[in-house]
């Protein structure tokens, strides 16, 4: 396993970490198959979305805060912040992507991202080789 930290800056973020990603695919010595990449985190999550154009992260934000809004007072968790646990939930914490020739296999506009629902904070994400039997 490999493992990276993310420092967020704000309340809901989403942080390209592709680079971060492919670092760990070389450092793991995968060739051709694929990586889960885990947040160990509730708050958080990770997903693949478009990286060329910022204002799509800002929009799935923008979106998600409409979906989940902050404050619902039916919420019991006394942290306050179950909107964020929801989030991370919705997104999810984890994410297996391929591998091909050393390089992960992502398309022409995807882009690996982080996604903070509960910041700032310092974060961990995980990169583990998936591997089969033969493997
Ligand atoms: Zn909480």
């Amino acid at each position: 396993m490999h493992e990276f930290a993310v420092a967020s800056d704000a309340h809901a973020q989403l942080i390209p970490i592709t680079p971060e990603v492919q670092a760990a695919v070389a450092a793991l010595g995968v060739t051709d198959g694929a990586v889960l990449v885990h947040v160990p985190h509730t708050t958080a999550a990770v997903t693949v979305n478009e990286g060329a154009d910022p204002d799509v992260a800002a929009d799935l934000l923008r979106r998600f805060d409409a979906l989940v809004p902050w404050r619902d007072p039916a919420d019991s968790h006394d942290e306050g912040n179950s909107a964020a646990h929801f989030k991370s939930s919705l997104v999810g914490c984890s994410s297996v992507l391929p591998v091909v020739g050393g390089k992960l296999a992502l398309g022409t506009w995807q882009a690996v991202f982080f996604c903070e629902f509960d910041g700032p904070r310092r974060r961990r994400v995980q990169v583990f080789a998936v591997r089969d039997k033969a493997g």
